[in-house]
């Protein structure tokens, strides 16, 4: 069986816990792979790794840091088949899906190409008799990644490239569910020229991430995963004095307006909702259908959904793959089992299925459920799976009341052809990423992504200028030279004042 190590002083470090956990092939149910589980002084060691590279890293010049940042592209760049096979091989989502989420973390190396123009200072001269004033903004030190198992590539591509492009280093501590696509990013870096110890990659379960949380020697900490995760790493990396982002889960709704092309918005629902079997955080989960086009958008979206072919990720013809884990299809299935009860129309029932040549892998087919109500499990709760709610409202107001109670505010969308309530939408909406006939608005990499509300905790948004933000912090330099031929201006206790 395979062995995922950690990767922490550029190169492998076996893991000393005597800890691993399975790692299974969603499409075949096979455990293929361990993953070794750090303990708290495996962590403390990488962190002063970290700290030791940080001591030149921190000081090296921008030319030295966009160098290897644009030789990690290319290589990056050559290797998109293979990352997406690991992702495939662990995440169970289908190839092509895998490449896309390999070109959007991409983006945000690209982006961290460009650091040189990003972290240009500022500067006031002569803001008061031969007085100047710079802005300047620095590198944090030794920085952590927690990031979830459903963009084993992505999440952590959102975190690393900026943060070290800033000249801070770096842990990565993947999902534990997925871990090798993480392995491969660093050894890529590594032959990129990036000095060893400056991105490292500490696998782990709770044990591991708690101990970065308590650790003195992180100084901030980025996380991406589910909102009761994020919220106890928000409360605990914030007691312990860290600069922290973390973001939560999502329920992602569409409101569908009565003008709106409905066979592109079901093309849309359909795409959004299912797309990586729905284990995405912008996935689409609700759609709000207003004014009386419900039963014939429905009847659209059904009509799409029968058409999607599921089979295993590494298959060509697969438009969707398994679920991560037979547990998590489990808990899926009870949402669509317990739908009828609850008053939901049950249009699709995903439950029970399975792909011939597959039977032990993590299938369930794709579910839509109509006439939804706001206190059911199914609408309350994050499903994470491909399972599709529909709802309806009267007017445009009622729907976006609708959407506005719900207590996690990600992304978000409207299919229409009126610009006037579109613009209103984007004005109303409490969510941090609104589509416009865009169903999954996940910003390019030079804006920033995040979510309002529970999908979000602390203050910045990830990777675009936010994140640059995040991984810095400003200094602000006053100078006075004064003119040799002046004379000293002698003790003045009052406030300094500019003139
Ligand atoms: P998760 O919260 O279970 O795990 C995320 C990370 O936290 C993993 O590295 C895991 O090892 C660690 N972790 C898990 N339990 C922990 C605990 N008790 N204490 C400390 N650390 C713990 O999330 P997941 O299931 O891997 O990913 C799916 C979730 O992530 C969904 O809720 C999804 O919406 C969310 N997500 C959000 C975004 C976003 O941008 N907002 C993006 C992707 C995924």
């Amino acid at each position: 069986m395979k062995t995922v190590n950690h990767w922490i002083g550029g190169k492998t470090v076996e893991g000393a816990s005597g800890n691993y956990g399975p790692v299974t092939d969603p499409a075949t149910g096979e455990v293929t792979t361990q993953v070794a589980l750090a303990s708290a002084d495996e962590v403390d060691a990488a962190v002063r790794v970290a700290q030791e590279a940080f001591q030149s890293w921190g000081q090296s010049s921008l030319a030295a840091r966009t160098k290897v940042l644009f030789a990690y592209r290319a290589l990056l760049d050559a290797n998109r088949d293979a990352i997406a096979e690991l992702i495939t091989a662990e995440h169970g989502k289908v190839h092509s899906d895998a490449l896309g989420e390999v070109a959007r973390g991409l983006e945000i190396v690209e982006l961290a190409c460009g650091i040189t123009t990003q972290l240009k200072g500022e500067l006031s001269t002569s803001v008061s008799n031969r007085v100047d004033v710079s802005s300047i903004r620095q590198p944090l030190g030794v920085v952590a990644g927690i990031t979830p198992f459903n963009f084993p590539a992505m999440v952590p591509m959102w975190m690393f490239p900026l943060a070290v492009a800033c000249g801070n280093t770096f842990i990565l501590k993947p999902s534990e569910k997925d871990p090798s696509a993480a392995n491969k990013l660093a050894e890529l870096a590594s032959e990129a020229g990036l000095p060893a110890g400056v991105l490292n990659v500490v696998h782990g379960d709770k044990v591991a991430v708690d101990a970065l949380l308590a650790h003195p020697g992180i100084a901030a900490v980025s996380f991406v995963g589910s909102t009761p995760i994020a919220r106890h790493i928000h409360t605990t990396a914030s007691a312990n004095g860290k600069r922290v982002q973390a973001l939560g889960g999502a329920k992602n709704h569409m409101l569908v307006l009565p003008d709106a092309d409905l066979d592109a918005a079901a093309d849309a629902a359909v795409s959004a909702a299912y797309g990586s079997a729905g284990e995405r955080c912008m996935a689409i989960s609700a759609v709000v259908a207003v004014g009386s086009i419900g039963d014939a958008l429905v009847e659209k979206i059904r009509e799409r959904a029968e058409k999607i072919k599921i089979g295993p990720g590494n298959d060509p013809a697969s438009e969707m793959g398994p679920l991560i884990t037979a547990a998590h299809r489990d808990k899926v299935a009870s949402y669509v089992k317990g739908a009828a009860d609850q008053g939901a129309d049950v249009v699709l029932d995903g439950t029970g299925y399975t792909v011939g040549g597959f039977e032990n892998g993590h299938w369930i087919g794709l579910s839509l459920l109509d006439n939804v109500k706001t206190d059911s499990d199914a609408y309350r709760d994050e499903i994470f799976g491909p399972v599709l709610c529909v709802l309806r409202a009267e007017t445009y107001e009622e729907g976006v009341a609708l959407i506005n109670a719900s207590p996690f505010g990600n992304g978000t969308a409207i299919f229409t052809r009126d610009g006037g309530a579109a613009r209103r939408f984007q004005l109303e909406i409490e969510a941090g990423m609104v589509g416009v006939n865009v169903p999954i608005p996940v910003p390019v990499g030079y804006h920033s992504f995040g979510g309002w509300k529970d999908s979000l905790f602390g203050d910045h948004h990830i990777y675009g200028n936010d994140g640059i933000h995040f991984y810095t912090r400003g200094k602000v330099v006053t100078t006075r030279w004064p003119d040799p031929s002046e004379a000293p201006a002698g003790v003045d206790l009052g406030f300094p004042r500019n003139h």
